[in-house]
C-alpha cells in the first residue's frame, strides 16, 4: 500500500510525512477493534492505531479518490487499486504507528475490558465501582473501566436499565449492575446492528449514514416523551457531558 497524510494533527507528535513513508509498503494482516480504537495489524508485526474521535471516518473508494474533499486528511492506496480515504471535519482523530510489542503496554493503561465480552461480569464491575463516588454515568464513560461505551450509549444503557445517571456508582447493588451490564450490551448491539448513529455528517465506510439516531430512547430527546412511561425526557450534565434521562422510570 501507499500512504499520503496531509494533516499534521493526525499523527502528532510524529511528522505526518515520516509516518506516511513508514506505512508505505506495509501489508495489512488483520483489522480489529479494542474499545474505541481501530487496530490495523500489518504482516511486519507493526500496528496502526486509529481513533476516529468525534468526526473521523474511513471511506472506501473502489475507483480511486476522484471526488475533491476539503476534509480529507489522508489517503491509503491499496495494491488492488482502491483507495481508503480518511476524512475528519473537526480534526480530533489520531493515527499512531506502533512497533511490534508496543500495542499491549499502550492499551493496558487506556482501555478496560470489553463490555461485549461474555466473560465480563457484574461481579467484576462491582469490584471496580464499589469505591467510586462519582455518578455512574461518569464511571461508564471512563474507558479504563469499561471499553467502548461513549456518551450516547451510556445514556441509552442507563435508560434500558432504569438507572438514574447521577446515582453514585458505589450505591448500585449487584442486581442493578447486572441490569446495567444487560443495558449496555443491548444499547451497543442496537447501535452496531444499525451501523451506528449519524451525528452531523458521519458516514460508514460505504458512504451511507447510520440509522441509530432515529431509535434513541433518551439521548438528545429533551422534552420528548419517554417511550416507556410518557414522562418528558430531561437533560442534565454528568462527567462533563450532556446527559439525557427519564426522571420517572430511572431511579
Ligand atoms: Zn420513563
Amino acid at each position: 500500500m501507499h500512504v499520503e497524510i496531509d494533516d499534521v494533527r493526525l499523527t502528532r507528535p510524529h511528522d505526518p510525512v515520516e509516518t506516511a513513508a513508514e506505512l508505505t509498503g506495509e501489508a495489512v494482516a488483520a483489522l480489529e477493534r479494542r474499545g474505541k480504537y481501530l487496530l490495523v495489524r500489518f504482516e511486519s508485526g507493526r500496528v496502526l492505531l486509529i481513533h476516529l474521535r468525534m468526526t473521523g471516518s474511513l471511506l472506501l473508494l473502489r475507483d480511486g479518490t476522484a471526488i475533491d474533499d476539503p476534509y480529507r486528511r489522508a489517503v491509503v492506496r491499496l495494491d488492488n487499486g482502491s483507495d481508503i480515504a480518511y476524512r475528519d471535519v473537526r480534526r480530533f482523530g489520531t493515527w499512531l504507528l506502533l512497533e511490534p510489542g508496543e500495542l499491549d503496554p499502550y492499551l493496558a493503561s487506556r482501555v478496560g475490558p470489553e463490555v461485549l465480552n461474555r466473560r465480563f461480569s457484574a461481579q467484576a464491575l462491582q469490584a471496580t465501582v464499589k469505591r467510586r463516588k462519582a455518578p455512574i454515568k461518569a464511571v461508564l464513560l471512563d474507558q479504563r473501566v469499561y471499553a467502548g461505551v461513549g456518551n450516547i450509549y451510556a445514556d441509552e444503557a442507563l435508560w434500558w436499565s432504569r438507572i438514574h445517571p447521577l446515582r453514585p456508582a458505589a450505591s448500585l447493588d449487584r442486581p442493578e449492575l447486572q441490569e446495567l451490564l444487560r443495558g449496555v450490551r443491548k444499547a451497543l448491539r442496537h447501535g452496531i446492528a444499525r451501523q451506528g448513529a449519524t451525528l452531523r455528517d458521519y458516514r460508514g465506510a460505504d458512504g451511507r449514514a447510520g440509522s441509530m439516531q432515529r431509535e434513541f430512547r433518551a439521548y438528545g430527546r429533551a422534552g420528548e416523551p419517554c417511550t416507556r412511561c410518557g414522562t418528558p425526557i430531561e437533560k442534565t450534565r454528568a462527567g462533563g457531558r450532556g446527559t439525557w434521562y427519564c426522571p420517572t422510570c430511572q431511579l
